[in-house]
């Protein structure tokens, strides 16, 4: 019989904080223009997939954590980068649930709108807000990535979100740069880990 795993970990790549940014961020593009940048050190990297994303205080602008994806080389499909980010603010903020560690919410940066799970995460995390660069048509005809069956009106479901706060959902950030990533991506030959393809 194989031994079974006790736990598991997930961790963002060594050198990940040489890629903060030296001063606070203010504005919805420059926060996905460094989200974007993250991800196309991922790929420069080769330590996972063509995604990033960040957590930020509202009103405060505090960044509280990055993600990045990992799910090849931690073997692992749940590590999106909204998952590792989400993850990682709750780690730092010590809750399971971020509705309720700040007066002014908490909101997500994805340089790719989420998945299915990702959009999952999203519900049960307490996030107040979500910016999304590229649509999942793009991801799914950039680098032939699958999205999962998202609900139709997801983010209708996530602006009526309850007992939880609603979830402001804003499109389009930056989506042309964000594309740009997607196709560097497709062209650097990296691995395609939707389930099923690999
Ligand atoms: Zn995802």
């Amino acid at each position: 019989m194989p031994e079974l795993a006790e736990r598991f970990e997930l961790s963002l790549p060594a050198g990940w904080q040489q890629q903060l940014p030296e001063s606070t961020l203010t504005s919805d593009v420059d926060k996905m223009t460094f989200v974007l940048q993250l991800a196309r050190w991922n790929i420069a990297n080769k330590s996972g997939g063509p995604f990033a994303a960040a957590v930020f205080e509202r009103e405060t602008n505090r960044l509280i954590a990055v993600g990045v994806n990992r799910v090849v080389p931690q073997h692992c499909s749940l590590a999106h980068a909204e998952a590792m980010a989400i993850a990682l603010a709750q780690q730092s903020l010590h809750t399971h649930d971020l509705s309720t560690a700040s007066k002014h919410g908490f909101e997500l940066f994805a340089s790719g709108q989420p998945c299915v799970q990702c959009f999952g995460m999203t519900w049960w995390s307490g996030l107040t807000r979500l910016i999304v660069g590229a649509r999942s048509e793009d991801i799914e005809q950039l680098t032939q990535f699958c999205e999962g069956p998202l609900p139709d009106g997801w983010q209708q479901l996530l602006a009526n979100r309850t007992p939880l706060p609603p979830v402001e959902v804003q499109m389009d950030i930056c989506r042309e740069h964000a594309r740009e990533v997607l196709i560097s991506y497709a062209q650097s030959d990296g691995p395609n880990y939707s389930p099923g393809r690999s």
